[in-house]
């Protein structure tokens, strides 16, 4: 049966949480996705693994895929019975060619759907503290495209807009800034209107510049303002200063680089609400080993069962399911874990942890572990610290050392995240000694390619050390440790 179909989906101006519940939905459900160069990264790592990924947007000295071809596209893959998701920036049906898209569709009697997207004419001024309304200056918004077709100049009727009194937001208008601006004046604006121009609005590298009509395209072209850029032109550019919040977060215009598996986001998460341009650059993923069934045999023999990273306790629920077992099987054991999140994945389920070390590492359990019983099952990776078993057996444990896991390099580093990593980062978070070999492995010169390695505690700190980086240590193996630790390392 075929039952391909497009979704038209406005990604918003760039941040991905500006992009919409059903946008996401849709596109991790998609089979294809065409996107344009407006859309940003963070979106563009949600389109699934298995889905086919065809850049048509213009970059740099390449040219955009022309508009016929790109209906021909979404023509033949709906036919071909797929869901294709079309990503835009901002709304699609705002100065996107959405409608264009669309049209070409309903004439061959392809089902499809539209998402609305937020757009940058109202998203980009408000993240520089621009409302796009208020009662004291502006009771009418006018977005206008200042798009030039070949050498021909948009139209532009100044003298409209000059009666309007409103807020006057140009998309498309960074070549055409002087001749706006002497238009507007011409009209009759005065020159000492407040304008302002943001570039690259709500990402974390987003500048702005405010000023007046008359000023706006001497001191664009003076701080070098590139596309993508909104202009606007009226008295609530004023207001810029006051309602700012977003380049005043502590980590605005940072760029962090995260390492940690995918999946594991509350440390790129708590970065971004910081203000940080988190570059996503998974370097390892947990490949789960084949487990002896004498373990699974052995299990009410234990005093103890140890698990150092959430990873090693799932994986051994999971494995215990897999056999009909539970928790009953381990009797009367009592159950340590390394770090909180470790320990969180064990009360999940219902179990009390009995022992977690003050300090969330391994050298630290195996100091503390109390010596009730001696028969300890250590369920963890395979690369994982040789310290934590030959301590225990020291103080006398007896310790099953099971390889339930190895850490692999994550093979696929995306394309965005090496293009921003080679634009340069002031930091890298390194959360295990195997992420930062991972990330090593993955470039030529890692100790250059960031200015400062945090790192969550000795081990991982002494392996980043090794690769060249210029290394922080947080205080705790925490990932709110790291967090401030970031910020102090960038004051
Ligand atoms: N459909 C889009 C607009 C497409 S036209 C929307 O609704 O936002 C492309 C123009 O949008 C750019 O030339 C620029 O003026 C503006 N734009 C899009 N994203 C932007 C961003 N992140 N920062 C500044 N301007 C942006």
């Amino acid at each position: 049966m075929i039952n391909g179909m497009v979704i038209l989906v406005g990604a918003g101006p760039g941040n991905a949480g500006l992009l919409t519940l059903r946008g996401k939905e849709a596109i991790e459900s998609a089979d294809a996705v065409l996107y344009d160069r407006l859309v940003g990264p963070e979106i563009l790592a949600m389109i699934p693994r298995t889905a086919e990924k065809i850049d048509v947007g213009k970059s740099a000295g390449r040219h955009a895929v022309p508009q016929s071809e790109i209906n021909g596209l979404l023509l033949r893959l709906a036919r071909e019975g797929k869901r294709v998701v079309r990503l835009k920036g901002g709304d699609p049906y705002l100065f996107g060619r959405g409608a264009e898209e669309i049209e070409a569709i309903i004439n061959e009697g392809i089902p499809f759907e539209v998402v609305p997207g937020v757009t940058s004419a109202i998203a980009v001024p408000s993240f520089a503290g621009i409302p796009a309304s208020h009662r004291d200056f502006a009771s009418s918004v006018h977005i206008i495209s200042a798009h030039k077709k070949g050498n021909q100049k948009p139209e532009i009727d100044y003298e409209s807009l000059n009666r309007l009194n409103g807020t006057l937001i140009f998309l498309m208008g960074l070549e055409m800034l002087e001749a706006i601006a002497e238009g507007l004046m011409r009209a009759g604006i005065a020159d000492c209107t407040p304008a302002a121009i943001v570039e690259n609005g709500t990402y974390s590298y987003q500048r702005k510049a405010v000023s007046t009509l008359a000023d706006i395209a001497p001191r664009a072209r003076r701080e070098a303002f590139q596309s993508p850029a909104v202009l606007i032109v009226g008295g609530v550019c004023a207001l810029s200063e006051n309602l700012d919040w977003f380049s005043r977060l502590p980590l605005f215009g940072i760029n962090v680089v995260v390492t940690r598996p995918k999946g594991e986001s509350m440390l790129s998460r708590r970065l971004r609400e910081l203000g940080a341009n988190v570059i996503d650059f998974p370097c390892i993923r947990a490949e789960p080993l084949p487990i002896h069934e004498t373990v699974f045999a052995a299990l009410p023999r234990y005093e103890w069962i140890v698990f150092t990273s959430p990873t090693g306790a799932e994986l051994f629920f999971e494995a215990l399911k897999a056999r009909g077992l539970d928790i009953r099987s381990t009797h009367g054991a009592k159950f340590a874990a390394v770090g909180k999140k470790t320990a969180a994945a064990i009360t999940a389920r219902g179990i009390r942890v009995e022992y977690s070390p003050p300090v969330y590492n391994a050298k630290a359990l195996a100091d503390g572990l109390p010596a009730f019983g001696r028969r300890v099952l250590l369920f963890r990776a395979q690369d994982g610290a040789p310290e934590l078993s030959s301590t225990l057996e020291a103080r006398g444990f007896e310790v099953d050392d099971v390889a339930a896991y190895r850490t692999l390099r994550e093979s696929e580093c995306s394309r965005e995240a090496l293009g921003a990593l080679a634009r340069g980062a002031d930091i890298v978070a390194f959360t295990s000694a195997s992420t930062v070999r991972g990330f090593a492995g993955a470039l030529t010169k890692p100790g250059r390619s960031v200015k400062k390695a945090v790192c969550i505690g000795e081990a991982t700190a002494a392996e980043a050390r090794k690769h060249g980086f210029n290394v922080v240590v947080s205080d705790e193996a925490t990932i709110e440790s790291m967090i401030e630790c970031i910020i102090k390392a960038n004051n």
